[in-house]
């Protein structure tokens, strides 16, 4: 098994998991865009009791347009979300790809919101969805 740590950009909040991601996505709508600051967001979810989280963290909670609650948790200091959480689906972590910092990351099985995606990005061999 792999250990593989997530982290912040200054260090202090870390999620650690030897677990393989059950899910691995990207998501290109426009709160994934604002988030992350990139043109798309991609993340991996775990089982969350394989996910072991430490350093402090706050929470920002969005509704999504489903109605459904996100519960981002990111470093007070540096800004960064190293985890979140949907609501009714509270034994997954997600966790954003680029936190791990490791190119080998599994690649993306899913895009999700490809009509918000970006004209010049190309999603290989994944299910696509609009
Ligand atoms: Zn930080
Ligand atoms: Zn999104």
């Amino acid at each position: 098994m792999t250990l593989r740590i997530a982290s912040c950009s200054c260090g202090q909040l870390t999620a650690s998991t030897k677990a393989e991601p059950v899910r691995v996505s990207v998501c290109h709508c426009l709160a994934c865009q604002r988030r992350t600051g990139s043109v798309f967001g991609a993340q991996a979810r775990f089982p969350a009791a394989s996910v072991t989280i430490e350093g402090t963290s706050k929470e920002f909670v969005r509704v999504a347009d489903s109605g459904i609650r996100l519960k981002f948790r990111f470093c007070p200091e540096c800004g960064a979300t190293v985890h979140y959480v949907v609501e009714g689906q509270e034994d997954l972590f997600a966790i954003p790809i680029g936190a791990f910092a490791d190119s080998s990351f599994p690649a993306p099985r899913f895009s999700v919101y490809e009509n918000r995606m970006h004209s010049w990005v190309k999603i290989p061999s994944v299910e696509h969805k609009p």
